[in-house]
Formats: C-alpha cells, sequence, structure tokens
C-alpha cells in the first residue's frame, strides 16, 4: 500500500499504525492536534509539530451506510464514519461489525488497526 508517491507525513502515519500506534501530529507553539497531515499548522502556521500517541477512542461524528459493495468480495452492508477523537481530530474510517439502524450521535468508538500490508495498517472503529 505504501508507495513512493505517497506523501511522507501519509506513509510515517500508516506505517506507525502498523506498529499498532495510533498518532496524531501536534502544533509545538498552539497545541492544536490536525489530521491529514501535513507540514504546517492551519491554526497558527508554525512548521514546528510532533507526532503525538491518540488514546484511540472517540465518539461517532457523523457516518454513511453503504448497500453496494465498491469491490469484489466486500460484505455490505458496511458503514463508513466520521470519528472525533477524545483529542478533537476527526477522521473517517470504517466502522467494524454496527448495525446501521442502532448508530447515533456521540456514540463511544474505539480504534482497530488493520493490517493492510507488510508496513501499513489502516485505522477502523468498534462501537466501545
Ligand atoms: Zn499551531
Amino acid at each position: 500500500m505504501l508507495s513512493k508517491e505517497m506523501d511522507p507525513l501519509a506513509v510515517e502515519f500508516y506505517a506507525a499504525c502498523a506498529r499498532g500506534r495510533l498518532h496524531f501530529q501536534r502544533c509545538d507553539a498552539c497545541r492544536t492536534w490536525r489530521h491529514l497531515p501535513r507540514h504546517t499548522c492551519a491554526a497558527c502556521g508554525s512548521a514546528a509539530w510532533s507526532w503525538e500517541p491518540s488514546s484511540g477512542r472517540g465518539r461517532l461524528f457523523s457516518w454513511t451506510v453503504t448497500h453496494q459493495a465498491s469491490m469484489p468480495g466486500l460484505a455490505t452492508p458496511y458503514v463508513v464514519a466520521v470519528v472525533e477523537t477524545d483529542e478533537g481530530v476527526r477522521l473517517a474510517a470504517g466502522l467494524l461489525d454496527a448495525d446501521p439502524a442502532a448508530l447515533r450521535l456521540e456514540l463511544p468508538v474505539a480504534v482497530e488497526l488493520v493490517p493492510v500490508s507488510e508496513t501499513a495498517s489502516v485505522p477502523f472503529f468498534r462501537i466501545a
């Protein structure tokens, strides 16, 4: 999955997931968390930042239920959610084993890092 064409910051993000660590960038100047990875802070413009570990927990911010498989073998329906983590970072991710009828805003979720290659894992979430 990780290729030479990917942004090096994205490679770092997914490689850390493969090592079992969900982390996000945090601005060293104003302490704002951010995701997707980028080189400068959208809040203050600083180029100084660090990777900091996420709790791996969050709440359901939004979701969509897909009933048509986008590739062969993909079980439907499946849920793609926007999760707001405890750090305030929002990310789109699959929601594993979720009953679409049981979903509601603010439902607690926890991350599960799913390997997609030898060097990369992708964050999914489960209802906590
Ligand atoms: Zn900042």
